[in-house]
This record gives C-alpha cells, structure tokens and sequence, in this order.
C-alpha cells in the first residue's frame, strides 16, 4: 500500500535529516523546502516505475536545485528505486550518493549540482516528446536562486516561442538563496508576470499545500508550456530552521537532531 503524500513528505523530511545530519553536510533547508513537492509528485501527479526506471511511457522529472540532492535520494528509496538501507551512505567515500545529485543513482534523470542547467535539457527533452509523438510530460524542479542564471531565461524564451505545452516548471520558492534573501540579491517579482511575458501559463500555489499542488501540476495549459510558482518556506516542518539563511549551510547537533524530529513528527 503506498503512502499517502502527506506520509510520503513526513518519511522523506526524516530520512534526509538524518542523511544531513550522519554526513554532516549542509542544505537542510533546501530539502525540506521542497519535501510537499517531491512527495506530490512522485505520490501520484508523474507516471512512474521505480521497478523499470528506464521504463519508456515514463514522464521525466529533473531535479535543477541539485545541492537538495539527501530528499531526492529520500524520496527515490521510499518509493522503491533502490534500498532505503543504502541511504546511510550518502556522503560517504565510495557511496553512489553523493551530496549532488547523480545520474548513476536509480530514478535520477539527470546529474545535477551545477545550476541554471537542467531547464534547457528539459526543452530538449520537451522538444523531442512531441517531435516523437509521445504523450509524456517533462518536469523540472528549479530553485529560486538559480532563476538568477541567465541560461534559465534563454530556456524560458525557447519553451514559450515553441509552445512546448508537455514542459511545466516546478519554481520551489522559498525567497532564500545562497547568500541572503532573494529580494535583497536579485529580486525576481514580479515572477508570474516575467513567465507570462514570455508566453508561458502561470499559477501561484502554497507549495506546501498538497490539494492545491495535486490541482495546479495534475493539468496542463493548451498550447503553452507551464510555470507552477510553489511558495515555500526554507526548512519547512522544523520550526528553529524555517527562513532561517544558516541552515542552507548548516547540519543539526544531535540534540538539534532530536528537536527536529520532534517537529517533524508532529506535523499534521
Ligand atoms: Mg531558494
């Protein structure tokens, strides 16, 4: 019986702290940003086999933001890719997981790490679907910060100009990058209003909001490619790391450890 995505992004929240916290490794925050989203996703919106992870009639999923890589794994074992056991490798010497995200692991599509890339591969791939007659559908999971790399707009104008209505970008908005607030570093409002310019269908979602992320990402605008702006809180679920720059960088003390499975459990 498979979880439900509530269930779904509680286990993964877990297991990726505690991936973080054994490697001692940073984007904790980032991982949890995007915990509703990976669990709606994979918990029932994409067609998938983790049993066949080559499987033709599959839709694609990139993860663009791939420092969150400790939740992606999470989510991949959870849902049966590989072993959870193999989790408790990740950051270690010789383990397939490692702190971004890579294609050699069951379910990653593609390696990621360096960013404002995988937009443009999800183009291609969106290009190359509907040139081949194949009904899948193309998602790509980009950060707030990246959206700063201008090969981002390049691929945004390229989706629009060719109508690649199979394509929907997944923006985890959380307002936090590297190195301060989005607005402070390089303001992007107004978002819906720059993807719309640039011929593409918009909405703006609560993206820790199961329903309404299930509703905006199950549909998909005819004729144009499609942007699910997810409004998002850094660190979701644990209450000393919400909004909270540090956590970008920092793995939890094992008494913090504990706090933050605390929170985590008790989320409804
Ligand atoms: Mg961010």
């Amino acid at each position: 019986m498979p979880l439900s995505t509530r269930d779904l992004a509680r286990s993964i929240r877990l297991r990726s702290l505690h991936m973080v916290y054994q490697a001692k490794a940073s984007h904790i925050g980032s991982c949890l940003s995007m915990a509703d989203i990976l669990a709606v996703l994979y918990g029932g919106v994409t067609h998938h086999d983790p049993l066949r992870p080559d499987w033709p009639e599959r839709d694609i999923l990139l993860v663009s933001k791939g420092h969150a890589a400790a939740i992606v794994y999470a989510v991949l074992a959870e849902t049966g890719y590989f072993d959870p056991a193999m989790l408790a490798t990740y950051g270690q010497n010789g383990s397939l997981l490692q702190g971004h995200l890579s294609h050699h692991v069951p379910g990653v599509e593609l390696s990621t790490g360096s960013l404002g890339h995988a937009l443009s591969v999800g183009c291609g791939l969106a290009m190359a679907a509907r040139r081949d007659g194949h009904k899948r559908r193309i998602f790509v999971i980009v950060s707030d910060g990246e959206l700063d790399e201008g090969s981002n707009w390049e691929a945004i104008l390229f989706a629009g100009h060719h109508a690649l209505d199979n394509l929907t970008v997944i923006i985890d908005y959380n307002k936090i990058q590297s190195f301060g607030s989005v607005k402070d570093v390089l303001d992007l409002e107004p978002m819906a209003d720059k993807w719309k310019a640039f011929r593409w269908h918009a909405e703006e979602v609560d993206g820790h909001d199961h329903a309404a992320l299930t509703r905006s990402l199950s549909g998909r605008a005819a004729g144009m490619p499609g942007v699910v702006i997810a409004h998002t809180v850094k660190g979701k679920g644990v209450p000393f790391m919400e909004g909270k720059l540090e956590w970008h960088y920092k793995p939890p003390s094992s008494e913090l450890l504990q706090q933050a499975i605390a929170d985590i459990e008790a989320m409804p």
